[in-house]
């Protein structure tokens, strides 16, 4: 097992990743920017290395400055958390080639699952169901282009290859609008991502966003973990998540879980990941693969009983992994509400100091979160400062102990997105369960009109 880890992230994953090695006997080495010296992580952490100004392009992505603060500390590996350099394949490398264990799939795996069209080939090709489309990216022919989306049926949506974060995607509902919408989203694939690849899908109209948990290690063995219902979004982004997904199949929950996991066996996964996709009628359709530990992985851990976090460390030290499938269970039900530091229904952000500060706690509350009394939200990095998960035997009981928490949280100084999960764990929608991706924009649109 590694010595010490250095963690390339700050806030909450920062944190958590933290408790993860200091658990497993792990030191730590934690780096910041100049804003985030006081952070908690930085004072708990045995090292820690101050890498670069307040913006992220300075600090938390500047490579030579991270691959510096590794050498100097004389760190086995790096954890690279979510999002900053978590999914780029030249930064894994990078970490690889100066001698350093990268806690994460191989380089070239996060590039093949980063283009979507590479992404969805090897999906197909390993039996993960997919959404109907094109037969790879698009060609150059534009009757080839009216022909293949009068054969999928409108709508339909094109998205670019290279894209991500909700971006580089437009949905078309007649022969009229096509190729104009095709060139349209290569031209702004190619100023934006550096790819002018698009590719065509069949747009689905009210999906749900269901996922998929997997762990693999380097010996062939790979186990998925079940599914995270995330369908309570706002412009792409999850709010809200739980375990398992309302109303799913348990037949069905296994078969796709299962083909999730013999891909990762086919395509030579190494760590944890994500398999997303959409639901409708009945059936999935993949849409996009993390390859990386997600935000919402908590819930998942609280009905599994397994830390994932501490899964990506054993696995990246080279160790089989620590469980097979039928010893997995699934017990009860988990929720997590994101809080962010923003207006609960313009969701303008809400940087500042934050003045008065009580966690939530009692049975089943889990409150993953970097923040404390006078700490700083900065208005450089995410507005999310924290996430508040409720386990509970069912569903009900979860749902009434978010309540309580929710209600036991304070934070003043800044406006929260409290009020707005307070909103929604009493909206009849959301205690039904099972709504599509739409229904939190419909139910914000509802209330403003
Ligand atoms: P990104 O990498 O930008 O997150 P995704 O491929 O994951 O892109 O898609 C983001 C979101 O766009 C999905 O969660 C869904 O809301 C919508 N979307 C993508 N593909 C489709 C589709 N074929 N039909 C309907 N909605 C889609």
């Amino acid at each position: 097992m590694f010595d010490k880890i250095l963690i390339a992230n700050r806030g909450e994953i920062a944190l958590r990743i933290q408790r993860a090695c200091r658990e497993m006997g792990i030191k730590t080495v934690a780096v910041h920017s100049e804003a985030d010296a006081e952070a908690k992580y930085v004072r708990l952490a045995d090292e820690s290395v101050c890498i670069g100004p307040a913006p992220s392009a300075k600090s938390y992505l500047n490579v030579p400055a991270l691959i510096a603060a590794a050498e100097v500390t004389d760190a086995e590996a790096i954890h690279p958390g979510y999002g900053f350099l978590s999914e780029n394949a030249d930064f894994a490398e990078r970490v690889e080639q100066s001698g350093f264990v990268f806690i994460g799939p191989r380089p070239d795996t996060i590039r093949l699952m980063g283009d979507k069209v590479s992404a969805k080939d090897a999906m197909k090709a390993a039996g993960v169901p997919c959404v109907p489309g094109s037969d790879g990216a698009l060609g150059e022919d534009t009757d080839e282009w009216l022909r293949l989306a009068n054969d999928i049926g409108y709508p339909i949506i094109i998205k670019a290859s290279g894209g991500g974060g909700g971006r580089g995607m437009r949905v078309v509902h007649t022969d009229a609008a096509l190729i104009q919408s095709v060139q349209m989203t290569q031209n702004e694939a190619g100023a934006a991502f550096n790819n002018p690849t698009v590719y065509m899908e069949k747009y689905l109209q009210n999906p749900r966003h269901i996922e998929f948990q997997i762990l693999a290690d380097e010996h062939g063995n790979a186990v998925h973990l079940g599914e995270r219902d995330c369908s309570m979004q706002r412009r792409h982004q999850k709010i809200l998540e739980e375990a398992p997904a309302p109303g799913l199949d348990v037949k069905l929950r296994n078969k796709i879980g299962e083909r999730c996991a013999e891909a990762c066996r086919k395509i030579g996964y190494r760590g944890a990941g994500t398999f997303e996709f959409l639901y409708e009628d009945g059936e999935f359709f993949f849409i996009e693969m993390n390859t990386r530990v997600q935000v919402e992985h908590p819930v998942t851990e609280l009905i599994t009983g397994i830390d994932i976090v501490q899964e990506t460390i054993r696995i990246a030290a080279g160790e089989k992994l620590s469980v097979k499938q039928k010893d997995i269970q699934f017990r009860g039900h988990a929720i997590e509400c994101r809080i962010n530091a923003e207006d609960p229904y313009t969701f303008v952000p809400s940087p500042g100091r934050i003045t008065l500060y009580h966690a939530a706690g009692g049975p089943g509350i889990r409150v993953d979160s970097h923040v404390f009394q006078n700490y700083y939200v900065s208005p450089h990095y995410d507005s999310m400062i924290g996430k508040l998960i409720a386990h509970g035997a069912s569903r009900e009981q979860a749902m009434a102990r978010m309540r309580i928490a929710l209600s036991e949280m304070i934070v003043e100084g800044i406006k929260t997105n409290i009020p707005l999960h307070q909103d929604l764990l009493s909206d009849a929608g959301v205690l039904q369960g099972g709504m599509c991706i739409h229904y939190l924009e419909q139910k914000l649109a509802a209330k403003k009109g």
